[in-house]
């Protein structure tokens, strides 16, 4: 057995609908722009252009339900709504017809936003991590396996803040499909993108999201960190 000097962190993990068994997660990777509508909000032209990835660290995920606290070093706080698929079996440079066979799962996401610091990292060139990847911002709900629900492609996804519609969209508006942008290992996370309506949200907002067969997502926003 590895000797560590000091007690490894817990494997992160997410619930399963209906099983008491968690699914371990390896790895997070979020798609950027992969709704139309939501580029043309942040200022770009949507193409067919290959999709980009960054990365969120699996410690930094939290369950749907949640409390937690507004971060800190932003003004501009966002929150969207996001469908993840979850891997089961390695699938690196699968075709398009064999992807779904490497979904384990999919489940409603939140890809909470320092949306100030993205943007400033955005225009000096730099990595967006400081705008993306903090304690807290990767938001999780049940994940729910392919087993009990099949593949999706359509269906709607949509996002409330305090009872307040502000995102609402079809899953079949995405820019890059579920298995276009499959090409991973089990443990593996992907955020596939956020449609367009995003927005800030302070202490004491209440977000809830849902999409088509996979049930709802729910945060509250506490106060300043
Ligand atoms: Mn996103």
């Amino acid at each position: 057995m590895t000797a560590f000097v000091f007690e490894p962190p817990v494997t992160p993990s997410v619930a399963v609908r209906g099983q008491a068994a968690r699914y371990p997660v390896s790895r997070i990777f979020c798609v950027g722009r992969n709704y139309a509508a939501h580029a043309r909000e942040m200022g770009f032209d949507p193409d067919r252009e290959p999709p980009f990835y960054f990365n969120k660290t699996p410690q930094h995920l939290v369950a749907s339900g949640a409390t937690i606290a507004y971060p800190l070093g932003t003004q501009n706080y966002h929150y969207e709504m996001e469908l993840v698929i979850a891997i089961g079996q390695p699938a690196f440079r699968v075709s398009v017809e064999d992807a779904p066979n490497a979904v384990w799962g999919y489940a409603c996401g939140l890809d909470m936003t320092r949306r100030d610091l993205q943007i400033k990292s955005r225009e000096m060139g730099r990595p967006w991590d400081f705008g993306k990847d903090f304690e807290e911002s990767a938001v999780m709900a049940e994940l729910v396996p392919v087993s009990e629900i099949g593949h999706l492609s359509t269906g709607r996804i949509s996002l409330s803040v305090n009872g307040v519609v502000k995102q609402k969209a079809d899953l079949q508006d995405l820019i890059w499909s579920v298995p276009e942008v499959v090409d991973l290992q089990p443990g593996d996370l992907i955020y596939t993108g956020t449609p367009e309506g995003v927005g800030p949200v302070k202490p004491g907002d209440h977000i809830t999201g849902e999409i088509d067969g996979l049930g709802s997502i729910s945060l509250t926003i506490g106060s300043e960190q």
